[in-house]
């Protein structure tokens, strides 16, 4: 079979990077992506310096986005007893809204084609994907990935087991104007029902972006009430929301986050990034985790095209071998992280824990990452 066309749905991080790499290799891509560029999402957006190498290879210098240099956390606990490590690999702090807006750039110039349409549905059928979107458009294509995100219609229409299930979390994203905080810190603060994670990003703003739980979440009206009565509990966030400015007009919010586990492959659609699975954001690491997954499935159709391997069956096992290698592991972690420092019956105990032996710190954090992707 001599690859003709390979569709990608979503236009994310991972569909992005995977359209940038298959194209640069000249073969046919379509990108399905239903919002329009730029864009805000529901992000930390700290992104682990592990991916910049694999970028770099693909020619995409991020520093013409002129992000931040993170390399230090702050961690505090509810009562807010706070610890500080350093970040042996750190991060770089740059809005989803320059970030994704320029990989798409990327990808169109490197040739991949852009359907700004939302799919509907993918059927495979005599080694043959179709896609239709709402719009009414139909397209075949040999390989297609599915890089829709934490949660979209094609998982209700593939019928995906997570999305039985309904999920305890939602997150709330917004930007401030404040003097002085400082351009390397990424702060991460505990309250009653979650976290909120705080970080710079290149045009000077701060990322202020919480998980919560629906149940904490609930008693109050509006994200307003929850900040000042809940997240306002942590000094640390009292003393930030204290002297910062709202720079959005409104706070951006995503419903039904879920971490549940998730099929790889499903109908023969490869998963990538959260689409295959979201660790949780206190790793900080789901930005990298996602390109770093666009590049395991490029690799897997470009070993197919250049013959290396000799059917889907071999693409499919190979490219889950390596994602479970690299992530199930990471994931696995965050879970238990996760339980263990938010469930209201060990989290002061375990986050006390933390704040006691500030040496753990760097130890979790190894084990949520990865090494520098070449
Ligand atoms: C609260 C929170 C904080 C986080 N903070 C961080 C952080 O600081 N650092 C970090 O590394 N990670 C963080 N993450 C994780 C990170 O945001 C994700 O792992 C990453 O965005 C995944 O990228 P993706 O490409 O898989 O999905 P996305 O970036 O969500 O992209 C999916 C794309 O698919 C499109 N789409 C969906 N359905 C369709 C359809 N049917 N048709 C066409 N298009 C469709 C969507 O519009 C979207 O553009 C955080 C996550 C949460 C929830």
């Amino acid at each position: 079979m001599r690859i003709g066309k390979i569709a990608i749905v979503g236009g994310g991080l991972a569909g992005l990077t995977a359209a940038i790499h298959l194209a640069s290799n000249n073969l046919k891509v379509v990108l399905f992506e239903k919002d329009t560029f730029p864009r805000h999402k529901v992000c930390g957006e700290y992104l682990s310096k592990e991916i910049i190498p694999y970028l770099n290879s693909l020619d995409i210098s991020l520093k013409y986005l002129a992000p931040v240099e993170i390399n230090t956390l702050n961690y505090s606990t509810t009562s807010g007893k706070k610890v500080s490590s350093e970040l042996e690999m750190g991060g770089i702090g740059v809005s989803r809204y320059a970030l994704d807006n320029y990989l798409y750039k990327m990808a169109v110039k490197r040739g991949a084609e852009i359907i700004p349409e939302t799919v509907t549905d993918i059927t495979y059928s005599n080694d043959i994907f179709e896609i239709t979107t709402s719009e009414g458009t139909e397209l075949t294509a040999d390989f297609v990935l599915g890089a829709f995100g934490k949660r979209s219609i094609i998982d209700k229409n593939l019928d995906r087991n997570f999305i039985q299930k309904k999920s305890e979390w939602l997150a709330v994203k917004a930007h401030y104007r404040h003097e002085d905080y400082p351009d390397n810190l990424v702060s991460l603060h505990n309250f009653r029902g979650g976290y909120c994670g705080l970080s710079k990003v290149e045009n000077g703003a701060v990322n202020v972006c919480y998980l919560a739980t629906y149940k904490s979440f609930k008693e109050h009206k509006a994200p307003e009430d929850y900040k000042n009565n809940v997240l306002s509990e942590n000094p640390h966030l009292q003393s930030f929301f204290q002297d910062a400015k709202p720079a959005f007009e409104k706070d951006l919010t995503i419903a039904q986050v879920s971490f549940d586990e998730k099929s790889l492959i499903e109908n023969h659609v490869l998963m990538l990034g959260d689409a295959a699975g979201l660790i949780h954001p206190l790793c900080g690491n789901g930005m990298a985790m996602a390109i770093h997954s666009g590049k395991m499935a490029s690799e897997a159709i470009l070993a197919f095209h250049n013959k290396k391997l000799s059917n889907r069956t071999e693409v499919e096992e190979g490219y889950q071998m390596k994602w479970n290698k690299e992530f199930k592991t990471r994931l696995l972690t965050g879970r238990v992280l996760q339980s263990i420092l938010i469930n209201p019956g060990m989290a002061g105990v375990s986050q006390n824990l933390i704040s006691k032996l500030p040496f753990l710190l760097p130890h979790i954090i190894k084990r949520t990452h990865g090494k520098t992707v070449a």
